[in-house]
């Protein structure tokens, strides 16, 4: 692990916490481990701000294993054994459900993250764990917004501390400010496996999301902080200035 990473990434994730108090004395945080490099990246920064943290939590991982065979979670057991960190493997059929169920139109990628959810919350809520850490970037949250904004024509992005749709589950998301390039050579210097999902899907996380992450790093050129600016401005809305529609009735409708 490089050092000025490990101090570049903890002041961002600290920032996070401070900001949204996400984390509290005595939080039993649950990280959701894909074992992508965003998912291990959380992990060892929220591991690392615990050392020295002068509040109290404790800290576990969870993958929920999609199905395909090639996925081998076992690399990722070895890794958290040797550094201690309480680890579980919750085995799914994901990939199988999909197979069987998924409509036309619908996003395989986007269905079996909204599985892999349901499959975690229980673990969570079964075993203690108050909050559950999700390995969400900047880079996704801009994105989420724009997508949003360009195809569905609603202002929607994600939250960094979520009360999710079960009234239960606290979801947090500490790489609030964390950008995408910093999680990918984080991880690269942690030495851990990263894991792809080895499943026929691959690939189809959704086109147009390549299409806006293009976009952006193509306006990054000529607007250095372009990211930065978007998600600042999620936290500066200006209600007044927004569109308002009369009751019942869309500000678009015809
Ligand atoms: S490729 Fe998509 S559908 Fe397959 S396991 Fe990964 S996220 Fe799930």
């Amino acid at each position: 692990m490089k050092n000025h990473l490990v101090r570049k990434i903890t002041r961002l994730v600290g920032k996070a916490i401070g900001d949204f108090g996400l984390i509290e004395n005595r939080d039993r945080i649950l990280v959701a481990l894909s074992g992508g490099k965003d998912s291990w990246s959380l992990l060892y920064s929220l591991k690392a701000i615990q050392q020295r943290a002068p509040i109290k939590y404790d800290l576990g991982a969870v993958t929920v294993h999609p199905g395909p065979s090639g996925f081998d979670c076992g690399l990722i057991e070895e890794r958290l054994i040797k550094d201690r960190i309480p680890y579980h493997l919750i085995r799914g059929r994901i990939v199988d459900v999909i197979n069987e169920n998924l409509e036309e139109g619908t996003n395989p990628c986007s269905f079996c993250s909204r599985l892999r959810r349901g499959l975690l919350y229980t673990y969570a809520a079964d075993n203690g764990w108050n909050k559950i850490a999700l390995g969400h970037h900047m880079d996704d949250f801009v994105e989420t917004l724009l997508l949003n904004m360009f195809f569905n024509g609603t202002i929607k992005a994600m939250s960094p501390d979520l009360l999710a749709d079960d009234g239960k589950n606290r979801v947090i998301r500490p790489l609030v400010y964390v950008k995408e390039e910093m999680t990918r050579e984080f991880a690269q210097s942690l030495g851990v496996p990263i894991l792809g999902c080895f499943c026929s899907y691959q690939g189809m996380s959704g086109s147009r999301r390549q299409w806006v992450k293009s976009l952006l790093t193509s306006i990054d050129k000529d607007v250095p902080h372009v990211r930065s600016n978007i998600l600042a401005s999620m936290g500066r809305v200006h209600y007044r200035h927004m569109v308002k529609r009369l009751q019942n009735k869309s500000c678009c409708e015809t």
